[in-house]
């Protein structure tokens, strides 16, 4: 946790809105999945916060990286030039899985040389692979249930867990191999038996997959969806994974390399968005604050994300239902409708909001010409 005295004096410093990013969090949210998952090797999914340097902080920390895109790869490319080339001989498989199973033409064609290990899901990207990333090793993503994940994935991607098999033989007869299976779950996922009835279905495939004659399987990677605390509904993460351990050691032998691809779970605690308060109305009776940050900038994952932020003040006054509104001309631009706030805020007074740093400053846009939160970083 940030103490309020440093909030209130980085935002002095450098102004809101303002992003806040704690390394010491980071470390300390990379080291908890490792101490309760230890079994799996956390490829960060970049997408949820793509600064560089929360990528150096994890990397440094021992993370690998799961990479949807030609710039989220080059953001991760730039700490693996740096390695010795004795450690850099099979890095990329230990260091980026590419999963995203929708892939252009061209990404391929620059993936390629470095022999990449990909997700898929169709026989289409069977074709576009073989033509133009001979050269990658294959997962295939599999569609498992979603049920109470706060955002739901399974609609988009997955192959369904009957079809699983044949496009496996399918890559196979491509001249591919394929190395494994991938799924996820759901981001924010409460519901740990999404995990349960994941891995269990991703056992039966393996078991399928050598009773038809395909036996190299030797990854499973269990995908993100890994809950952030944002309130103490959420089941302690050690639970989520003693839950998981029990079933991969019963379901999987150890030489199969187990992947997560934790993003939410790493990220979320480690920043705090400061704004402050620009306007204060009553409208139809209901108190309305106007801060300078909202759901373009670094409240974007109300809208994408499906999430709810708190907001917490620095004075102290009797609370009372109000709505938080963003700094825009539109009318979406609504942070909250209920918030508990003191009704005595000020014209230039100063609101925090903790456990924002997923899918958060990542989806910020210049929307009205209001520019993306500040971002510092501290303990880095
Ligand atoms: C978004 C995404 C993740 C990260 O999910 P979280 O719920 O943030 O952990 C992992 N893998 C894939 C393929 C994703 O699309």
């Amino acid at each position: 946790m940030i103490p309020r005295s440093t909030l209130k004096r980085l935002a002095n410093e450098h102004g809101t809105p303002l992003f806040v990013v704690d390394h010491n969090a980071l470390r300390r949210s990379y080291a908890q999945f490792k101490k309760y998952l230890p079994r799996v090797q956390a490829y960060y999914a970049v997408k949820a916060n793509s600064d560089p340097a929360i990528v150096k902080t994890l990397y440094d920390a021992g993370a690998s990286f799961d990479v949807a895109s030609m710039p989220e790869f080059r953001i991760v490319y730039e700490h693996i030039r740096r390695m010795p080339p004795k450690e850099r001989q099979n890095w990329i498989w230990d260091k980026i899985i590419y999963a995203n199973p929708i892939k252009a033409n061209e990404t391929l064609q620059e993936l390629n040389p470095y022999k990449p290990l990909v997700t898929y899901d169709n026989y289409e990207e069977i074709k576009k692979i073989r033509k133009y990333a001979p050269q990658a090793g294959l997962a295939l993503r599999m569609k498992v249930p979603n049920t109470g994940a706060m955002v739901e994935l399974s609609s988009k991607f997955g192959a369904a867990p009957g079809e699983a098999v044949d496009l496996f033989l399918a890559a196979d007869q491509a001249g591919l191999t394929v190395e494994g299976l991938s799924f996820h779950v759901g981001s924010q996922t409460t519901n740990f038996e999404n995990y349960v009835q994941s891995l269990n279905l991703a056992a039966s495939i393996f078991k399928e997959a050598s009773g038809r004659g395909y036996t190299k399987m030797n990854v499973l990677d269990i995908g993100g969806g890994f809950p952030a605390p944002y309130d103490n509904t959420v089941r302690p993460f050690r639970e989520l994974a003693r839950i998981i351990n029990r079933e991969l050691d019963r379901l999987f032998p150890e030489e199969i390399q187990i992947l997560a691809e934790p993003g939410r779970f790493l990220v979320a605690t480690s920043a705090v968005a400061v704004s402050k308060i620009i306007g204060k109305a009553v409208r139809d009776g209901k108190l309305c604050y106007y801060i300078d940050d909202g759901v373009y900038h670094t409240f974007s994952g109300v809208i994408f994300d499906h999430c709810h932020y708190h907001f917490k003040a620095f004075r102290r006054g009797s609370t009372q239902v109000c709505s938080v509104f963003g700094p825009t001309c539109d009318a979406l631009d609504v942070v909250s409708m209920v918030e508990e706030l003191p009704g005595n805020l000020r014209l230039g007074d100063l609101l925090y909001s903790e456990n924002i740093g997923a899918y958060s400053h990542a989806s910020s846009t210049w929307f009205n010409g209001f520019p993306p939160a500040k971002v510092v970083h501290i303990n880095q």
